[in-house]
């Protein structure tokens, strides 16, 4: 059996060039500074997304942590969304290791902060009983508001608050070149109103590991000492960063293939009793992208105990790997990604159709 894997982007394997340049890259001690695979990465990153210096870094996660950590101190409160990835998936490292507040707000269903919330959050700087507000962090693409891309014109309005009150705005960029894509804009669009971007080479792009930290060439030198506190500072990576300088060069337009095969598997699950999928109808802001999220209603259909549990267990018995999750047992996701084409879709939507019409 042929297995159809759309839990996650970051499940796509190392393509034989990919490998192969990794297997023949430049390599030295990047501890040392002296890696040029590393810094070559370092520097094409930090040019793309037009900052002045980047840096190579484990991962998403830990990206966001260095940033934060580098940006903020004990007590300093960081206002970010209440469904966003450093929020709720990255074991409160904000906290449990940086000291910092979180002060989360209610994601909108666009995946955006209401900028009136924003500007309400912001604590009086005078007031002893308060902590500092610090800083704002933003997620683009935003991954539980369904992998919808913020725009750039959202994220300016934001970076004029910030500006309005001396804060620093980050951006967990993990899927930025996804949001560059769907919105057909430039990425430096996105980049702009924010003082520093995490971006995830091993999703969409493809590679096995890594993600780049991108700022000031001031913020930089501060989020270095970071990623060696956390223990981060890694020596030949440049077998890594090869793969990442790989996947610049070669899979950031395709991206748009993730998407269309995406909206294809939207528009199917929309079309199927029992099965619900907000993303098959155009997003009033931003646009979607290789994340499709749908609901799972067996009630509807007249079997109350098919929850998104249960089909995924049946989708698996037949190939079809895909996300539960959610509380409520509702909520299933499947993602697009560089090892599936359009024959996986309809594959796909074939299943879920059996799956829905059988007993
Ligand atoms: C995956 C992801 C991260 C973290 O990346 P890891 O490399 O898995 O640590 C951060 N933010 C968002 C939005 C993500 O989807």
């Amino acid at each position: 059996m042929t297995i159809i894997d759309l839990r996650s982007d970051t499940v796509t394997l190392p393509t034989q060039a990919m490998r192969d340049v990794m297997a023949s890259a430049p390599v030295g001690d990047d501890v040392y500074g002296e890696d040029p695979s590393v810094n070559l990465l370092e520097d094409d990153m930090a040019k793309t997304l037009g900052k002045e210096a980047g840096l190579f870094i484990a991962s998403g996660t830990m990206g966001n942590l260095v940033a934060l950590l580098a940006h903020a101190g004990r007590g300093d409160e960081v206002i970010l969304g209440d469904l966003s990835h450093t929020f709720l998936y990255e074991g409160g490292g904000v906290s449990a290791l940086g000291s910092i507040h979180p002060h989360q707000l209610p994601n909108e269903v666009d995946g955006t902060l209401d900028p009136r919330r924003i500007q309400l959050a912001l604590r009086n700087p005078d007031d002893p009983h308060a902590p500092r507000t610090r800083m704002i962090v933003l997620e683009n693409t935003h991954n539980r508001c369904g992998g919808i891309a913020l725009t750039a014109q959202y994220c300016n309005q934001v970076a004029q608050i910030a500006g309005e009150n001396g804060l620093i705005m980050h951006l967990d960029g993990a899927r930025l070149f996804n949001a560059a894509i769907a919105l057909g804009c430039a990425i430096t669009d996105l980049t702009h109103p924010f003082d520093s971007v995490t971006v995830c080479l091993s999703k969409g792009l493809g590679a096995p590991v890594g993600s780049v930290l991108c700022g000031s060439r001031a913020f930089i030198h501060e989020a270095h000492r970071m990623r060696k506190l956390v223990g981060g500072g890694m020596r030949q990576a440049g077998i890594l960063a090869a793969a990442g300088l790989y996947a610049l060069d070669h899979h950031v337009e395709r991206l748009a293939e993730d998407h269309k095969n995406a909206a294809t598997l939207a528009r199917g699950i929309s079309q199927i009793d029992g099965l619900h999928c907000p993303q098959a109808e155009v997003p009033a802001t931003g646009a979607w992208t290789n994340l499709v999220y749908f609901s799972v209603d067996g009630a509807a259909i007249g079997r109350p105990q098919l929850d998104a549990i249960e089909l995924s267990k049946r989708l698996k018995a037949q190939g079809v790997l895909a996300h539960a999750l959610g509380s409520d047992g509702k909520k299933i996701r499947m993602v697009t990604h560089l090892n599936i084409d359009s024959s996986d879709i309809e594959a796909t939507l074939a299943t879920l159709r059996s799956c829905l019409s059988g007993t």
